[in-house]
């Protein structure tokens, strides 16, 4: 299947000169979705995946069907103020100023192998934060998934050393 041809892109959002990749037409059709879906668990069971963390909004979509299909257990990573327990964060860098990621303390424990996945590799910032997140509970970042890669913003090269996969790449 071409995925390629599911996914919208939407120029002049969320501001003008920005083309986003909208996925939600992925999603919307249970034939692409299943298969974006299956590509990414093939993915986690190569790498001998034992936990799933994806971060707010798009990774949750993207992650929980993956988890379910493995049997494992799905972590998010979310912005401050939104995990009820206790929590550990990591600041990172944006185009204008910093963003703030969080994890619960007890969300993966020492030595587990986590892949995570979002939507789109863009910069890199928020996944670079989420493997900062898992690495300091002690997990290993088996791989990270996307269902898109923006290769022109480079995101990959920041992230060097870890295993990266996406199903589509502009
Ligand atoms: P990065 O931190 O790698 O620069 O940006 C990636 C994050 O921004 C992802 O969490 C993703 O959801 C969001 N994002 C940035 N651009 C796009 C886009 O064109 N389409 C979608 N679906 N998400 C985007």
């Amino acid at each position: 299947m071409d995925l390629k041809e599911f996914v919208t892109i939407v120029p002049d959002y969320p501001k003008e000169g920005i083309s986003f990749k909208d996925i939600s037409t992925i999603m919307d059709n249970g034939k692409a979705y299943k298969f974006a879906t299956d590509e990414i668990v093939k993915f986690a069971k190569e790498v001998e995946t034992d936990i799933i963390v994806g971060p707010e909004a798009r990774g949750f979509i993207i992650g929980c069907p993956v988890a379910y299909a493995l049997e494992a257990g799905f972590a998010p990573v979310r912005k401050p103020g939104k995990l009820p327990r206790e929590t550990i964060e990591v600041e990172y860098d944006l185009e204008y100023g910093k963003d703030v990621l969080t994890i619960h303390k007890d969300a993966i424990k020492p030595g587990q192998r986590v892949l995570i996945v979002d939507d789109l590799l863009a910069t890199g910032g928020t996944i670079g934060a989420t493997i900062e997140l898992v690495e300091k509970l002690g997990g290993i970042v088996a791989g990270c998934a996307f269902i898109i890669e923006l290769s022109y913003l480079d995101g990959r090269n920041k992230l060097k050393g870890y295993d990266m996969r996406s199903l589509i790449t502009y």
